[in-house]
């Protein structure tokens, strides 16, 4: 491996495997990996049997990055790298999944790029989960332990009552309605992950959780794009969310954004979020949100006074605990109202998996004959009456949507990447590869010195 670890004085090693709280319910969410299966009418399951039809055109969903610039080869040895991270919270007992993840972004993305990794827990990390995570990350890779004030119940919150409240939730068969721990989760990635001083150097972060899988080869970098293109966050799967866990996260936001209307952005993203084309006063929430189990993002929208005034308000009302708010629609909710709607980037070209949805992105040519995804795109779940393709796009209607690179040019990304690949088995400085049949008998010849060299 190339990176060296860097173990940070937040490093434990040594001492036991903490204890995981399993008494998580997941009664009432669908458990199944076919698509085909949940999508049909069944009121067991939280589809509606609607279908958005995919995308006709390309210039109908926003790609984005697709159109940006690819790395090339020659200049790989000079890459410079933003000041980012790919961050995972994650318990000790989730080692093998967590493994899976790390070692799908390094093939699709970091093993070209190396940037740093840094996993969080609230618990000390295992020795043997330090072992079998440095031998796959490319980059440095740091292990935080999570301060205690941060995953503990605030003073104010009454235990009693939100025991009662909890086993409420679990006999309606909600989703994590028992668990404990998952509120310290969500109430960590809405108000305190960007707090960590792990993170306190950083511009951006990429949210990876444990048994994700990426389908598609990233062939730029797309901390660089968030960054020269003003992007804030970027999701790649949005959906609605279940709406027994935020029963009164909507009217707390909207008494926050009667206290404070300044924080609100003058050209804000509010129809992805709000009812029937109404205002952010009037409307109601629709559930959608973008899956905040993947994030790219900057982490100056949570730094922002905005976010900060914005977090300590809902936390206060103790609902992250006697509800069960989530932080994806907390950090949606966020970004829909406090950023310019153009901050907003939707990583199309990202095929990306995270239990039980997946997003694939469609157009043969561009991504599936040029050899760039490996996911079957009739599983897309922007095609599901669940998702909030229908109300994201209504929201970017009137916005420039970015060119698409032509097919051809995205089989040339794929030939670099090959020789990228070369490169590394090689240890050889990167070719640039020529246009057409030229480049083809470079790449006969490279095959061919590979063989000869092993
Ligand atoms: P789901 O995706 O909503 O089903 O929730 P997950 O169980 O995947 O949890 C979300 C993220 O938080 C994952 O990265 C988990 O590894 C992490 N996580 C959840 N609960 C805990 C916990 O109690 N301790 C730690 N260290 N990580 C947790
Ligand atoms: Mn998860």
């Amino acid at each position: 491996m190339i990176g060296l670890v860097c173990l940070s004085s937040l490093i434990h090693l040594g001492t036991k495997v903490a204890k995981v709280d399993l008494s998580v319910v997941k009664a009432g969410f669908i458990k199944t990996n076919d698509f085909s299966k949940v999508t049909k009418p069944n009121k067991d399951n939280l589809f509606t049997p609607i279908f958005v039809p995919p995308p006709q055109d390309p210039a109908d969903y926003q790609v984005g990055a697709l159109g940006y610039e690819e790395f090339d080869i020659a200049d790989l040895e000079d890459v410079k790298l933003e000041k980012a991270a790919l961050v995972m919270l994650v318990r000790n007992t989730e080692i093998h999944k967590a493994r899976l993840s790390i070692r799908s972004v390094e093939d699709r993305f970091n093993k070209f790029f190396h940037y740093p990794w840094i996993f969080l827990n609230d618990q000390t990390f295992s020795t043997e989960f330090i072992r079998l995570t440095q031998g796959l990350v490319s980059g440095n890779a740091t292990y935080g332990e999570i301060p205690k004030q941060h995953w503990s119940l605030p003073h104010y919150i009454d235990r009693q009552s939100m025991r009662e409240k909890m086993k409420k939730m679990a006999s309606k068969n909600v989703v994590y309605g028992a668990s404990e721990s998952y509120r310290h989760m969500c109430r960590y990635f809405s108000g305190f992950f960007w707090r960590h001083p792990l993170l306190d150097d950083l511009d951006y972060y990429w949210r990876v959780e444990p048994d994700t899988q990426l389908f598609c080869d990233i062939t730029y970098d797309p901390f660089k794009f968030m960054r020269e293109s003003n992007k804030t966050y970027g999701f790649v799967i949005n959906l609605k969310e279940i709406a027994p866990t935020i029963e009164t996260l909507w009217p707390t936001v909207q008494q926050f954004v009667r206290s404070h209307p300044e924080h609100v952005h003058p050209n804000n993203a509010h129809e992805f979020i709000v009812n029937g084309h109404k205002s952010i006063l009037d409307g109601k929430y629709n559930l959608c949100h973008f899956w905040s189990n993947f994030e790219i993002a900057a982490l100056s929208m949570y730094r922002s006074q905005a976010y900060r005034d914005y977090f300590d308000a809902l936390d206060q009302t103790g609902k992250f605990f006697y509800e069960r708010w989530g932080d994806a629609p907390v950090h949606s909710i966020a970004a829909s109202l406090f950023l310019d709607k153009e901050e907003i980037h939707w990583f199309y070209d990202m095929g990306y998996r995270h239990s039980p949805f997946t997003h694939c992105p469609e157009g043969k040519e561009e991504f599936h004959n040029s050899g760039k995804c490996f996911c079957n795109p009739q599983q897309n779940f922007d095609r599901s009456g669940h998702s909030c393709t229908r109300e994201y796009r209504d929201m970017r209607k009137n916005l420039p949507t970015p060119g698409l690179r032509s097919a051809k040019m995205l089989n040339g990304a794929r030939d670099r990447s090959m020789i990228v690949r070369k490169k590394v088995k090689l240890g050889q400085r990167p070719l640039k590869l020529l246009p057409g049949r030229a480049g083809a008998e470079q790449l006969r010849m490279l095959e061919e010195d590979s063989y000869a060299l092993e």
